[in-house]
């Protein structure tokens, strides 16, 4: 249920929330420009209690929220969301872009990758340390030891990082070292996961599980906003269809989707979109153009030796081809880079 509140007077909202609370609901308080409203969430069973709220003077309006997913709509809150961190800024108008290689795979790699895509325009580093690799086989990450080198990279360019947590133990110790938490399409619908993360005290970047609707993506979101967490970012990476000239399908449709239901900023992730680096500039071109608020793009300073993904990495200066080709897009849009 939503209460639109007649006053916004702190004492008002607290007297709205105690009652929420006192009749077993969660209560998430949204100001926004021109209103402030609570949500009022849990079991949809009893709710209609809630309506006797519209009795206080300081409730204009007691109504229930129709889509499934409560927090994450624009039923609540009609305005974007600006998620930020250092000086990237996502949503509202504002872009940004996070490069990075897949993995952290050494002190001086990432080093080098941080110096790279800052002087190209980005503004936060990427880098794996927990990797989710398909196979057990496969390079497994540079784990803690990785999560620090990141972290020292971003300290030493002024970049704010983000990188992947695998599982709920490890969402302490990344939102310790780095600002912002990913959680990777495959753990899109691990629900502890999503749990910890919402409880990390850090944004989030919730990437779209590539067997996954939009409709079950906006709800793991949900789950991270439920825990109180309002910092997230949702990430189209692509999805699986019976194409195989590409890794997945970029499904670009996703961006005006979500902005129709969603005030949760978009990005973009073209790389694993297209599992190939000569698509990753026209896809960045085609995100910008449907209105996404940023990308994520893999970088690497030497691709042909990365540990994972090369294939589908751009070079340095590839990757400032690919800024110098979305900037007028991104003024045809009126989207500010950050
Ligand atoms: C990644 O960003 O490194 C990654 C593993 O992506 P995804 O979860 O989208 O496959
Ligand atoms: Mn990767």
């Amino acid at each position: 249920m939503i209460i639109v509140m007649a006053s916004s007077k702190k004492e008002d909202v607290a007297h709205v929330v105690h009652k929420i609370e006192e009749m077993g609901y969660k209560a998430h308080v949204i100001v926004g420009v021109e209103r402030t409203v609570v949500a009022a969430v849990g079991d949809e069973r009893g709710k209609e209690r809630l309506i006797s709220l519209e009795a206080l003077p300081h409730v204009e309006k007691v109504f229930p929220i129709l889509k499934p997913f409560k927090l994450a709509g624009r039923e609540v809150k009609s305005e974007p969301s600006i998620v930020s961190a250092g000086k990237a800024r996502f949503g509202g108008g504002y872009f940004s872009v996070i490069a990075g290689p897949c993995a952290v795979e050494s002190e001086a790699q990432i080093r080098e990758s941080a110096r790279l895509v800052k002087a190209s325009g980005a503004a936060m580093l990427r880098g794996g340390a927990f990797k989710p690799r398909t196979s057990p086989y496969s390079f497994q990450g540079m784990e803690l030891e990785g999560l620090k080198l990141l972290w020292a990279a971003g300290q030493e360019t002024g970049l704010p990082v983000v990188t992947e947590a695998v599982t709920p133990d490890q969402v302490a110790v990344v939102a310790q070292f780095a600002d912002m938490i990913q959680i990777g399409a495959r753990n899109m619908q691990n629900f502890a996961l999503l749990r910890a993360a919402g409880k990390a005290g850090k944004p989030v970047i919730l990437k779209r599980g590539m067997m996954s609707t939009i409709n079950e993506f906006l709800m793991s979101a949900e789950y991270i906003l439920s825990e109180g967490n309002p910092d997230v970012i949702l990430c189209e990476r692509g999805i699986r269809t019976f194409e195989t000239e590409t890794r997945n399908t970029l499904d670009i449709q996703a961006v005006p989707v979500i902005r129709q239901v969603s005030h949760l900023p978009v990005i973009i992730d073209p790389s694993h979109a297209a599992g190939r680096w000569e698509l990753v500039t026209p896809m960045a071109c085609a995100a910008v153009a449907a209105g996404a608020d940023g990308l994520l793009v893999e970088v690497h300073p030497n691709p042909a030796e990365a540990m994972s993904d090369g294939q589908q990495s751009l070079k340095p200066e590839r990757f400032g081809q690919m800024m110098a080709a979305i900037r007028p897009l991104l003024d045809v849009m009126k989207r500010e880079l950050c």
